[in-house]
């Protein structure tokens, strides 16, 4: 299980938003469930968790018992579908899979647990990116609580790098158009204001990075958000995928990590535009932390 540890709310709140960043963590027979419950802290306001859904027994058990232990904390499921029936298991890679994985979204919708919210995820890659405004409104058409979507990325983490899974600029702003239309139009599907707004905001600022291939605005990875690997790998982000240090090498001393050389030298490179990506988790952030995006976020949702 990976981590992503989301300090921009602390800055606000005495609150932590913790997302299992890597799928399918909740679909492991034992054991990630016991480390999950364990991130359940006072302060821990949301705890987000992908899967790709495709053991729908373990998951609603999974899932069953850590809305019980995490009273009191809002516990996200969102289940990563791309496609519609056939056409999702060959760009996923695993036959039956969204036979399966639509078994567990409903599953899921079933339990109706007050801190429990059951979303759908898919990612626009060059795959599915023309076909995607059809795409979207079947799937969204299965009733999640909350569908989102996120353009594919080349990441080191993920050995995509040189795949040019990436939508061309062109296609994206139409796939990305026709989501922003959706929530545009769905006033009355129950999400907040001010979440449908800084999803707008991404969604833009999405398209603008993968047309312009530059940082739109500031990224604040490694100073607003961490992510922890399994291994104990301490990164920036997953799509740099650069070590800043291994916690389970140095004693579990995050501080140490933090204040080291690996950490300055990720932050300057960071500062000094020397990549760009629309991975979702940054940019959410990385928007909190950009007042002209935050002034957008308020025109959207006003
Ligand atoms: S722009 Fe931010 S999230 Fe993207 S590669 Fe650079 S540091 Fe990582």
């Amino acid at each position: 299980m990976r981590l992503l540890l989301i300090f921009v709310v602390g800055l606000i709140l005495p609150t932590a938003v913790v997302v299992a960043t890597s799928g399918a963590v909740i679909s492991a027979p034992s054991g990630d469930t016991c480390s999950i419950t364990g991130t359940g802290t006072n302060y821990t306001a949301v705890i987000n968790i992908p899967t790709n859904g495709t053991y729908p027994d373990r998951v609603a058990a999974a899932v069953e018992r850590l809305t019980g232990v995490l009273a009191g904390t809002q516990l996200v499921i969102n289940v990563s579908l791309d496609a519609v029936g056939e056409r999702n298991d060959v760009i996923r890679g695993l036959k039956g899979d969204y036979e399966k994985a639509t078994e567990t979204l409903s599953r899921l919708r079933a339990m109706k647990k007050p801190n429990l919210t059951v979303g759908l995820h898919s990612v626009i890659s060059r795959h599915n990116v023309r076909e995607f405004p059809a795409i979207a409104d079947a799937l969204a058409s299965l009733g999640p609580d909350q569908y989102i979507v996120e353009p594919a990325e080349e990441r080191v983490e993920l050995q995509t790098i040189g795949t040019g899974i990436t939508p061309k600029a062109a296609e994206l702003d139409t796939a990305l158009a026709h989501v922003e239309g959706r929530l545009r139009s769905r006033g009355s599907d129950g999400l907040p204001a001010l979440t449908r707004a800084i999803r707008l905001v991404y969604y833009r600022l999405a398209r603008d990075t993968v047309r312009r291939r530059e940082q739109v605005i500031p990224c604040y990875a490694a100073i607003a958000s961490v992510h922890i690997a399994a291994n104990g790998d301490v990164w920036g982000c997953c799509t740099r995928a650069r070590p800043l240090g291994n916690l389970r090498k140095n004693g579990y001393d995050f501080r140490a990590i933090w204040r080291s050389a690996e950490a300055k030298e990720e932050r300057r490179s960071i500062k000094a535009k020397e990549c760009a990506c629309p991975l979702a988790n940054a940019a959410y952030t990385s928007i909190l932390m950009d007042p002209r995006s935050l002034l957008s976020v308020a025109r959207e949702a006003l």
